[in-house]
């Protein structure tokens, strides 16, 4: 069993019981009484008694500010409090000690069991494997504990190694948001414990997260040693929806995955090391990314130089956003992107993908996602017309995609008021959170009116109805959300990973949760 356990900062011992009630009603297996400050107030009587009360096993911590923690008497006051601590009355408890403090004599009580523990709130320690060995080695050991600052995501390949190999019971967390795999995988790994906060605004830790988010976001309850791993790579990724929503589609389906955001620094050296080495992990079962902005070249150049296979259109797009893992490491990158956005179209006009080569699409933008877009409409032969800020953009995107099946020209921003498209797509962030009195059409076309049919496409999705939306559909237009194109791009992804279909209703309400949050 890996304790789910909540770490518990005491002011009194009353709210921090209550707390700890909190704790276990919200699914933790453990606490832990971090009396840093408590200890430099209560005697060991009332420390005693908190541990004899506590509603769940219990770990008892009074961290010294030499090893980051607040506690600022002396190690003799340290020594003697611990002396006066009645550990046989709470057999539930666990006692953590510094190996620094354990290596210069502070001796564990009798009777006390021991988690020996080791922290860098800087870096990975070059003495990381020697302090491991030397808290398993030591007499007095239960539990082993190390943590450190996670460097990149692959310092965390290296605590599920220590894991993997651990002699005693042992804890190996990274720090930071990079650590969050740690965290959440402890369980997959078989850790002794995971540390969480009674929420996600009451951790004690770097990278913590709350015990509910742990439970519900993370599927922790579900986890196992054969649970396959996927995850969002980008820079930043903290925002991203994509966890919300494929971890409770693998709910929905019962696939025995979780997903996790994968924050890798925007560099080809940085994704190839880290990819690398996170496919290299067989334990891991890593079996599948989304990848945003700014990877989504890199990966085709990932995959193209480890000798995988790369979907036509994706490589024609130049950018790739799904990287599938097979069980036997075949890797594939395609762009579910483009296929989204010509669906969320068709499904709205309801008409088939080879109708379009009947439509006239003006595509308002010339980045990452406007280009997905016009290989998309111009591979089903529709005559597109590119608008953008910088026209020399839109000039070289319509020249690549131009006469391959579909009419490509470009056209500056200007030109919007006399579009006669009846497809108007918006792929610049003008109307995104948090601005959301911008829009790209500040001079309505003529006809872009319910007479013309005229569908409006905004590929943003927050807000769910953007200025550009509210205006379209004032004048009649059909419209359609970024949410369309964002659930149809996760739903090609997970269907790619489970080989089942996706639960976009579950997509959808995820969404629309997070969105009004
Ligand atoms: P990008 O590569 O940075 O391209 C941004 C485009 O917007 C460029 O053409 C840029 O023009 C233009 N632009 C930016 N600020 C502007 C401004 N103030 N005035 C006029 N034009 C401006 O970004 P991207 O990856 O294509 O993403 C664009 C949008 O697509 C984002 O808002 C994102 O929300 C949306 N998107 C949605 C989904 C989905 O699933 N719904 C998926 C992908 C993207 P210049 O060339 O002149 O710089």
């Amino acid at each position: 069993m890996t304790y789910l356990t909540v770490s518990i900062m005491v002011d009194t011992a009353e709210s921090a019981l209550a707390r700890a009630a909190l704790a276990a009603e919200r699914g933790a297996d453990m606490v832990e009484y971090r009396i840093d400050h408590f200890a430099q107030k209560a005697d060991a009587a009332a420390i005693t008694d908190l541990l004899k009360r506590s509603p769940l096993p219990c770990i008892l911590t009074n961290r010294p500010v030499w090893e980051g923690g607040h506690y600022e008497g002396d190690e003799t006051s340290r020594q003697n409090l611990l002396d006066a601590i009645d550990f046989a009355a709470c057999p539930a408890a666990y006692l953590d000690m510094e190996l620094v403090a354990y290596q210069k004599g502070l001796r564990p009580p009798k009777g006390a069991r021991v988690i020996l523990s080791s922290h860098d709130f800087q870096t990975r320690p070059a003495d990381l494997l020697q302090r491991v060995h030397a808290m398993a080695d030591a007499a007095r050991c239960s539990v082993v504990k190390v943590a450190w600052r996670a460097r990149s995501l692959r310092d965390n390949l290296e605590a599920f190694e220590l894991l993997s190999s651990r002699v005693k019971p042992m804890i190996a967390l990274c720090m930071d948001e990079a650590g969050l795999p740690s965290r959440v995988l402890a369980r997959k790994f078989g850790a002794f414990l995971t540390f969480a906060g009674l929420d996600d605004g009451a951790t004690t830790a770097p990278g913590q997260v709350g015990v509910e988010t742990l439970k519900r976001l993370y599927r922790w309850d579900k986890l196992t040693e054969s649970t396959r791993t996927y995850g969002v790579i980008g820079c930043p990724v903290g925002h991203s929806l994509s966890p919300h929503i494929m971890n409770a589609g693998f709910d929905a389906a019962d696939h025995d995955g979780v997903y996790l955001p994968l924050l890798i620094p925007d560099d080809y050296v940085h994704f190839k090391a880290t990819v690398g080495a996170w496919l290299d992990f067989a334990p891991l079962h890593f079996r599948g990314a989304s990848v945003t902005i700014p990877h989504k070249q890199n990966l085709l150049r990932f995959v193209a130089e480890s000798g995988g296979t790369i979907e036509p259109l994706a490589a024609s797009i130049g950018a790739a956003n799904t990287l599938t893992v097979g069980d036997d490491g075949a890797l594939y990158a395609s762009n579910t992107d483009y296929a989204a956005a010509l669906d969320a179209v068709c499904d709205a006009m309801h008409i088939g993908r080879d109708d379009l080569a009947d439509q006239r699409v003006g595509v308002i933008g010339a980045g990452g996602a406007a280009r997905a877009i016009v290989a998309g409409f111009a591979h089903y032969g529709a005559t597109i017309v590119v608008y953008n800020r910088t026209l020399d953009k839109a000039t070289e995107l319509a020249e690549q995609f131009n006469g391959q099946t579909g009419q490509v020209v470009a056209a500056p921003m200007a030109n919007l008021s006399k579009s006669c498209c009846r497809i108007l797509i918006n792929c610049t962030p003008l109307g995104m959170h948090p601005n959301v009195d911008a829009s790209p059409i500040t001079d309505w076309p003529d006809k872009a009116s319910a007479d013309e049919g005229t569908v409006v496409f905004d590929t943003i999705y927050n807000p769910r109805q953007t200025k550009l939306l509210r205006e379209a559909s004032a004048r009649g237009c059909v419209t359609i959300s970024g949410i369309e194109m964002f659930i149809r791009q996760a739903a090609a992804q997970f269907e790619q990973w489970t080989k089942r279909a996706a639960p976009t209703e579950v997509f959808r309400r995820v969404i629309e949760e997070r969105l009004t949050k």
